[in-house]
């Protein structure tokens, strides 16, 4: 797992209790990693999941029905990532 840093705004929470991570809905390589990874009995970060700050929690997890691409292109529009 990568350090506790939001995807939407760069912020560092590692050091507060607010946000948290999100898992998407997995994609057929997500799911390919998942078993790859078990078969392996491997850790990493998840491709499927990411981290969001509190300020970018919630808006993140009303998304995560939905596969992790097309859920950032969502919010990066909504957020004006550039
Ligand atoms: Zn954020």
């Amino acid at each position: 797992m990568r350090p506790p840093i939001c995807i939407i705004c760069d912020k560092d929470f590692r050091d507060s209790d607010e946000g948290g991570v999100i898992y998407f809905k997995k994609r057929k390589s997500d799911k390919k990693w998942t078993e790859m990874m078990e078969k392996k009995g491997m850790v990493g970060h998840p491709p499927y999941a990411e981290w969001f700050c509190g300020e970018h929690f919630e808006s993140a997890k009303a998304l995560e029905h939905l596969h992790i691409d097309e859920a950032l292109k969502i919010l990066s529009k909504k957020f004006k990532i550039k």
